[in-house]
């Protein structure tokens, strides 16, 4: 098992105020990067900055890790955390990626849609929009006509890929390459008929964070653990070894339907245990070697 320990050395990226870029240099403390950037905005919707980042980080590095040596440290708990993606030109994510959810989903389907969408349970990828993202710690909000017509929304905690250089036709020997970093994702659900980007795309409902753990040698996302905890309860509990479809499977098969972009976030799929979430619940997404993605639920 991947201890979390061994990973903290791992160089962490995150976004917190206004937009700064930080360098979390242990538990509990950050420092402020922003100066080491050739460009940056304090405005989303011109966020270019970013995307060159994710594009150049490896010739950026030494500048962003002299800036963490130098600055000086603040206390997490003092700064606001944002999402780790600023406008990604798509959000994939990836469907019927464990067994053990793929039987799950049969029952599920039988409760909440009284049939079962046999084509559903095949591996594949489809797309959610970069407008439900979320920062940690902010609110999932229960849409109301979801509400009214009764359907359950569900968690999906899961290992998120940030792409670094862009492609197309990625081969599958080369895919990590093309990937900066990983972050944890909660793929909120709603669990009624029809297209998986209308039940997936709602506001609010793609929590990310808390950071990206920059993909190094010493970093293996085919050994994580992912553990999602609702009100102190364990209710997903699973390693990325068993993913049907890994990493550089799931890049090399995204970018052989489209160009990954600099930036561009992929959820690489729920593992077993979804289940429905209600207002006031408490989540709390951990994944070794990246951290712990919270959020609170709210009508
Ligand atoms: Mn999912």
């Amino acid at each position: 098992m991947t201890t979390d320990h061994k990973q903290w050395g791992l160089m962490k990226l995150a976004l917190f105020n206004s937009f700064r870029l930080g360098v979390v240099v242990d538990e509990l403390r950050i420092v402020d990067v922003t100066d080491a950037l050739p460009e940056h905005s304090d405005d989303a919707l011109t966020a270019g900055w970013w995307r060159g980042l994710c594009r150049d980080f490896a010739e950026l590095r030494p500048a962003i890790e002299r800036a963490a040596d130098a600055g000086e440290p603040i206390a997490l708990d003092r700064v606001t955390l944002r999402a780790p993606a600023l406008n990604p030109s798509k959000i994939i994510a990836a469907a019927s990626n464990y067994h053990a959810h793929v039987a799950e989903m049969h029952g599920v389907q039988q409760r909440t849609l009284g049939k079962v969408d046999s084509w559903m349970m095949d591996f594949d990828i489809f797309l959610k929009a970069p407008s439900s993202l979320a920062d940690q710690g902010t609110d999932i909000v229960l849409p109301p006509d979801v509400r009214a017509a009764g359907f359950e929304v569900h968690h999906e905690s899961e290992l998120v890929v940030v792409i670094g250089s862009g492609g197309a036709d990625i081969p599958r020997e080369t895919a990590l390459d093309h990937v900066l970093g990983y972050t944890a994702g909660l793929d909120i659900t709603v669990r009624s008929n029809g297209d998986r980007s209308r039940r997936k795309s709602y506001d609010t409902f793609s929590p990310l964070g808390p950071w990206i753990t920059i993909a190094d040698d010493g970093f293996d996302a085919a050994d994580l653990d992912i553990v999602l905890n609702v009100n102190g309860e364990v209710r997903q509990n699973v390693n990325t070894s068993d993913l049907i479809v890994d990493v550089p499977g799931i890049v090399a098969y995204a970018s052989s339907i489209m160009t990954l972009e600099p930036g561009d976030i992929i959820f690489t799929g729920a593992p077993p245990g979804v289940g429905p979430i209600e207002p006031g619940d408490e989540l709390d997404s951990f994944i070794s070697g990246i951290g712990h993605l919270r959020a609170h639920v709210r009508e």
